[in-house]
């Protein structure tokens, strides 16, 4: 039978920085600015279990997981080793698995034929200490013949666990569960379903669908389904087509910077990062699009829509570049702020005809 198993790093910034400081192995090590070494800036990007221990989470402003937890280790991101290990994982995971699916830098769906759950648990089992070996990194992995339930599955696993939910157990698995482990319920919502009196999947599953229309809206019909084990037909499926129509990257300044010579690389990189991973998944983009928050937090971006269907990061970073040249010197016209953080997205994805580049990116070349 068909099985999806989910794979997420797990804490996995901190983790690739670990790897390569064994001495920190079991400290509360946070991936971040430290607050310490310049004035108070941006969040958390990832924490270790010993600093999760002390209240500090991945988006938690740096100034307060600094007063939670004064001892961690503070470790500046580098985001050209965790692109870089995102790859190795991808190519490990792909001589495994006849199709993988990338869902974020550390996360990625693997779609497998088993018999039964027993041979899905020791093939995730076997992933997972392959990972560990070659990589030297932990992760989690969640198996069901459901997308979305095996995500759900990995997230109980962690950390360095593995889950399998057979189909029948599905609505069993998930009752007890906090209505947050649903991937879309929010801290938001789930303070509307609490007002309500709904906090478990399982009275998710029992409420009456008008009730629960006026709080979820129309995204009701299809996660009550999914709290009843019988998730729509569509979330068993990890086709192309079924795939994220956009992918973006992002990156936030170690300081405010409106110097081209700061900027133009570092999004130079994120093409190449963005660009690649896009060829791992013989995707071509159509749109690219680049965004820029400024040091007052406001933003402005710039799009353009090319021809055709194109892939490889030659052309995405001639078009990432140009964006970003108009939107500064429309600032330097203007306001002239620095920029904190930058976003390039790439949208109208579409599969990639198997073995043939696009004519574009030999132009490019
Ligand atoms: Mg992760």
């Amino acid at each position: 039978m068909q099985w999806i198993v989910h794979v997420d790093m797990d804490a996995y910034y901190v983790s690739c920085e670990i790897r390569d400081r064994p001495e920190l192995a079991g400290a509360p090590v946070i991936v971040g600015h430290d607050p310490e070494a310049g004035p108070s800036r941006g969040v958390v990007l990832s924490a270790s279990y010993a600093a999760r221990a002390k209240g500090v989470r991945s988006a938690l402003p740096v100034s307060l997981a600094a007063t939670r937890c004064p001892e961690a280790v503070w470790i500046a991101p580098d985001f050209e080793k965790y692109e870089r290990t995102a790859h190795d994982i991808r190519v490990l995971l792909r001589r495994h698995a006849a199709r993988v699916v990338p869902l974020s830098i550390d996360e990625a769906a693997l779609e497998v034929e088993r018999p039964d759950p027993g041979s899905v648990r020791s093939w995730a089992a076997e992933i997972q200490a392959e990972v560990l070996r070659s990589l030297r990194l932990p992760c989690s992995l969640g198996a069901s013949p459901f997308a979305t339930v095996a995500k759900i599955a990995t997230d109980q696993a962690k950390p360095a666990g593995i889950r399998v939910v057979p189909p029948e157990e599905t609505a069993a698995f998930l009752r007890p569960l906090k209505v947050t482990a649903v991937p879309g319920i929010g801290p938001k919502t789930a303070e509307r379903l609490h007002e309500i009196a709904i906090d478990t999947v399982g009275e998710l599953a029992d409420a009456p669908l008008p009730v629960l229309t006026s709080v979820l809206g129309r995204s009701a019909v299809g996660w009550r389904l999914l709290a009843r084990g019988t998730p729509e037909p569509g979330l068993a499926e990890l086709g192309p087509d079924q795939g994220p129509v956009q992918r973006s990257m992002d990156r936030t300044l170690a300081r405010d910077s409106r110097d081209p010579a700061v900027l133009y690389p570092l999004l130079e990189q994120m093409a190449e990062g963005l660009g690649r991973d896009l060829r791992e998944s013989s995707l071509r983009f159509q749109s690219v699009v680049v965004r820029l928050r400024w040091s007052d937090f406001g933003q402005l971006q710039h799009g353009r829509k090319l021809p055709a269907p194109t892939e490889g990061e030659a052309v995405l970073r001639r078009e990432a570049l140009k964006l970003a040249a108009t939107l500064l010197a429309r600032e330097r016209d203007g306001a002239q702020r620095a920029v904190r953080r930058i976003s390039l997205g790439v949208g109208d994805l579409s599969p990639a005809p198997p073995g043939q580049r696009a004519l574009e990116s030999f132009l490019a070349a």
